[in-house]
């Protein structure tokens, strides 16, 4: 077992014991959700994205295990992220896509970073880095196009795709850059609105080959499109909620996917109380007891990323029970209505983890918080020390 940060624990407790809050991270369902999602989709390629800390999984453990999974790219938002993995002596190839407009390219380039193309001008900086980079370095820019494709977000405009392929052409002959990839990312608003971007794809992909370009990774799919719409896989699929085990389909469960979900959300009971029937609980008085009942305090609120509009309906397991909030989730805290069950200061409550071992689900989180486990998990906050499990690789 690997710490990220010392744990909070009081001196004594024994080292096997769950620190104060934690999320426990099984390193090896990460490797095997990969295994799976290459079985699936039985692409040449699979981008595994750890972003935003790995989806608050933890980046660096987790492109690890989803290297020996099988992953042969890292997917990350920006340069920064990805810069931190090459620190970590991560050398299997990133790509970043979002970058703003003052982002330093040269170290991008000097970091062997892929760097995700959204616009004419930013193809001109990462160009213009390229011929800066010292010329003993013999160092080529990395360069993937990345094309919108009825998003709507970033990727270059349909209209300008045209030049920016020209372009890209030209900086590939004069031997500054190496265009490695061309890709998008579609809506999942259905399946027929994913195939229609892959048809739209297709056309920008012809205009791509018709300008010279050649690109080795071709990739438009995340999981949701990756799963359901075979069409839009091509060589590559670039995924992230899957590898961590959670469905992106608010219909299916990571069991019906065959995805063992990575986190699981836990702290030790900080109070226990018993209160006669009539006890007001928490800030508003939301909630008041109907029965003389006992009230367990649990260490975790909206600052450790627990939703606050899950006041009142999230569940938590605690000794094989499951019970509801009650009342407001503050910032630190929030409490339990345990009836007549026997619970103690610093018994474990799972807030969420792997639903197959009888304990709440990321996406019972988000259903009581009106939205997806993808924010469940990523907000995860600071406070909460990760422990790892698995990764015999590491
Ligand atoms: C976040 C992101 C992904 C991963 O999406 P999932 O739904 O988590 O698989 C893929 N591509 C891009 C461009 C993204 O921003």
């Amino acid at each position: 077992m690997t710490e990220a940060s010392p744990p909070s624990e009081a001196p004594g407790t024994r080292a096997d014991e769950p620190a104060w809050r934690q999320a426990d991270v099984d390193l090896d369902a990460v490797a095997s959700n990969v295994r799976r999602l290459r079985e699936i989709t039985g692409t040449e390629h699979l981008i595994a994205v750890v972003k935003a800390n790995g989806y608050g999984h933890g980046a660096v453990e987790c492109a690890r295990a989803a290297l020996a999974g099988g992953a042969d790219w890292l997917g990350v938002a920006d340069v920064d992220e990805a810069l931190a993995l090459r620190g970590a002596g991560i050398e299997a190839p990133i790509l970043a896509w979002l970058h703003d407009a003052r982002a330093d390219f040269g170290a991008a380039i000097a970091g062997r970073i892929s760097i995700g193309v959204s616009t004419r001008r930013q193809l001109d900086a990462v160009t213009d880095a390229a011929r800066s980079a010292a010329p003993s370095s013999g160092r080529v820019a990395s360069v993937q196009l990345k094309l919108d494709t009825g998003l709507s977000r970033n990727g270059v405009p349909r209209g300008d795709w045209a030049a920016v392929f020209e372009a890209a052409n030209a900086a590939e002959l004069a031997g500054v850059l190496r265009v490695d990839g061309i890709f998008s990312h579609v809506s999942n608003a259905s399946i027929a609105d994913d195939e229609a971007a892959a048809r739209v794809f297709d056309g920008g992909l012809e205009l791509a080959r018709d300008a010279g370009l050649a690109p080795s990774l071709v990739h438009l799919a995340a999981t949701a499109a990756a799963l359901w719409a075979p069409a839009t896989r091509y060589n590559t699929v670039r995924v992230g909620i899957g590898i961590y085990g959670l469905s992106p389909f608010a219909d299916r469960t990571s069991a019906d996917i065959g995805l063992t979900p990575a986190m699981t959300l836990r702290a030790r009971v900080a109070g226990v109380r018993r209160v006669p029937a009539g006890t007001g609980v928490s800030y508003g008085y939301t909630y008041r007891t109907e029965h003389a009942t006992t009230l367990a305090l649990v260490p975790l609120g909206y600052a450790d990323g627990v939703p606050r509009q899950a006041s009142n309906k999230g569940t938590v397991a605690i000794n094989g029970g499951t019970f509801r909030v009650c009342g407001r989730i503050a910032m630190d805290q929030f409490v339990v209505d345990v009836g007549d069950h026997d619970v103690k200061v610093g018994d474990d409550v799972v807030l969420f983890g792997n639903a197959a071992t009888g304990v709440p689900a990321a996406d019972d989180w988000a259903l009581a918080a009106d939205t997806i486990n993808y924010e469940i998990v990523t907000r995860i906050g600071h406070r909460v020390v990760r422990h790892y499990r698995g990764g015999t690789w590491s």
